[in-house]
């Protein structure tokens, strides 16, 4: 127990939950789905490049649950992607906002047959379009799909969003009272301290903020104190927490609404998703201890602002969130979480300032730091040799990023030397341009160079994508890493599956291929039926091709039975499938399909 005495501490005890300074309308959204709110994941959840701009609707692991119109509106926008939000829907309601449905299976009704025309005239699985004025109009409570699990999806369940119309800005869906029955409060598992050093950050503490480390405050259930004073020496420090929360009967964790810190009865630091920009969304990286997640797999939330790092939902003081811990004092650190259903958990940290003394580990650091190059956040940083350009455009990075230069030799199956530019674990905002000059090739092969990068193992090199351009391959590089140009010449890998579940087995109405690339990526993919287009789903996660039996195959049964009437030729149906990568390498590849009359 803490030595000194709470009550002359804490007579100061506020909690006070902020109304939103925005009125958003209650009741108009109704639940898209036929059941009470439940979510898989809340809106504004740490994803990996970005905060999560919805939430994601439980469907039981099961597909093919109707998805309804959340109130009247029209179709604004129709979006169909291998990956990301695979099949989705925007619907423009007359209030100002805009409802997005994401990886459902299939549409319904009027929107299902737009969308086949829309592809059977434009040759196209994939297309993003924009309604100039409303077409397909839909009532609240419409079914307007089936909710699914197409595109980036991970298990079947409906991506769902609010957005303002105007602004595109994603809004918390519970603001509108979209909300999950919750009455499980929030926790801190642990407090990171953090000190500043030289335009870097050194991870001082972690503090373990479990049963055994803290004391409940008599009056309140869910105030609490760190039991044990923390002692740090007079400087500059930022600190982090590990948060979580629990929405009630569910194990999962489901991430915070908002969190806060303060000093001697003084905001220091609160982030609050209310709501915030798509363009936004990547300042996760910078929102993080991005190095410690990307060695330790999990997360801190800083209560901290690095230079660059501009996400709107921050509220600081003047030094970003930083604090100066004056020698002598005895401190107390309030840190508060609150989830969507405004549970929270408010911990008080003692915190004891010692004399100012030689930080050994400070000294270390910056002697590590010696003769090693760096970055700046909020200005242009460029490398420029005679065959090598690397650019960072002015808001790329967070904070200074320190990284080793090198110009290796050309490894043995490569185009050029490798660049090092090496640091594995500092995030960049927005990618680099780099070109790299490649030894000389014959013409015809200029077309299927491309860049290649790794860390630290030479042998597991991934694409980065880049064209020949002028002399040299450009493209961009999201990472610090080793590049150099490499080539792709091996066309993709077609193969006819039969798929192996029940749902499969059971059905006759589709034919499935299996198709995949060795490096570039798949960049096109068509079929036909007997030389006419077919329609092909594409799921970029399973690599898999679909063909649902549509009028192109029910016309080709039709000719066959004529035929079979009349005597005359029955034509075997023929499926060509063509993929082409990235680097413009073509396979074809035709079945040969049973007779179905
Ligand atoms: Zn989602």
């Amino acid at each position: 127990m803490v030595k000194w005495k709470l009550g002359l501490l804490f007579v100061f005890i506020i909690i006070l939950f902020e109304t939103n300074a925005q009125n958003y309308p209650q009741n108009y959204f109704r639940y898209p789905l036929d059941s009470l709110p439940n979510l898989v994941s809340p809106f504004g959840g740490l994803r990996d490049n970005h905060f999560h701009s919805g939430m994601d609707l439980r469907t039981n692991q099961q597909e093919g649950l109707p998805v309804f119109a959340s109130a009247d509106g029209y179709i604004s926008r129709i979006k169909i992607q291998s990956i990301g939000y695979g099949k989705a829907i925007y619907i423009d309601h007359p209030n100002g906002y805009t409802t997005v449905y994401g990886h459902l299976q299939k549409y319904s009704g009027k929107i299902a047959q737009w969308i086949h025309n829309y592809q059977y005239k434009n040759q196209t699985f994939e297309f993003d379009y924009v309604f100039e004025k409303p077409i397909l109009l839909v009532k609240k409570g419409d079914t307007i799909g089936l909710s699914g699990n197409s595109g980036g999806s991970s298990g079947p369940h409906v991506h769902f969003e609010i957005r303002n119309t105007k602004s595109e800005k994603i809004i918390n869906p519970t603001l509108f009272g979209i909300i999950p029955f919750d009455t499980i409060n929030p926790t801190i598992k642990k407090v990171f301290i953090y000190k500043y050093v030289n335009d870097g950050l050194l991870l001082k503490k972690e503090l373990k903020i479990d049963q055994t480390h803290i004391s409940k405050l008599k009056e309140f259930t869910n105030v609490f104190i760190y039991n044990k004073q923390t002692e740090l020496e007079e400087d500059q420090y930022g600190f982090g927490i590990e948060a979580i929360d629990f929405i009630h009967n569910q194990e999962d964790e489901k991430g915070i609404y908002e969190y806060s810190l303060k000093h001697k009865g003084k905001l220091v630091f609160k982030h609050t998703l209310n709501q915030f920009a798509f363009n936004e969304s990547k300042y996760i990286n910078a929102h993080i201890d991005f190095p410690f997640y990307k060695t330790e797999k999990f997360r801190i939330q800083k209560c901290f602002i690095d230079d660059g790092n501009e996400f709107s939902t921050y509220e600081t003081n003047i030094e970003k969130g930083k604090i100066y811990l004056t020698e002598k004092s005895i401190d107390t650190l309030i840190f508060q979480v609150i989830d969507n259903n405004k549970n929270f958990f408010v911990l008080y940290l003692p915190i004891k300032v010692l004399n100012k003394k030689t930080d050994i580990q400070k000294v270390s650091y910056l002697k590590s730091l010696k003769g090693i190059k760096a970055f700046y956040p909020l200005t242009k940083n460029t490398i420029k040799t005679k065959d090598f350009s690397f650019e960072l455009e002015e808001k790329s990075l967070y904070d200074t990023v320190y990284y080793k230069y090198d110009i290796l030799p050309k490894p043995l199956k490569a185009f050029s030397k490798t660049y090092k530019i090496f640091n594995q674990t500092a995030p960049i905002h927005k990618a680099a341009d780099i070109s790299i000059k490649p030894v000389k090739v014959k013409s015809d092969l200029e077309s299927k160079l491309l860049l290649a990068y790794y860390f630290t193992d030479e042998k597991n090199y991934k694409s980065a994508g880049g064209n020949f351009d002028g002399g040299v391959v450009k493209g961009k590089a999201s990472n610090f890493g080793h590049y150099f140009i490499t080539i792709d010449t091996v066309a993709p890998i077609i193969k006819q599956i039969f798929l192996n579940t029940e749902e499969a087995i059971n059905d006759s109405l589709h034919y499935y291929f299996e198709i995949k690339d060795n490096f570039s990526g798949i960049g096109k993919y068509e079929g036909f039926l007997n030389n006419e287009w077919i329609l092909l789903d594409f799921d970029a996660k399973s690599n898999l091709l679909t063909y649902h039996f549509d009028e192109v195959w029910k016309k080709q049964v039709a000719d066959n039975k004529d035929s079979k009437l009349n005597n005359t030729a029955i034509i075997k149906p023929e499926v060509l499938i063509r993929v082409t990568d990235k680097k413009g390498n073509v396979a074809e590849k035709s079945f040969e399909m049973p007779i179905t009359f």
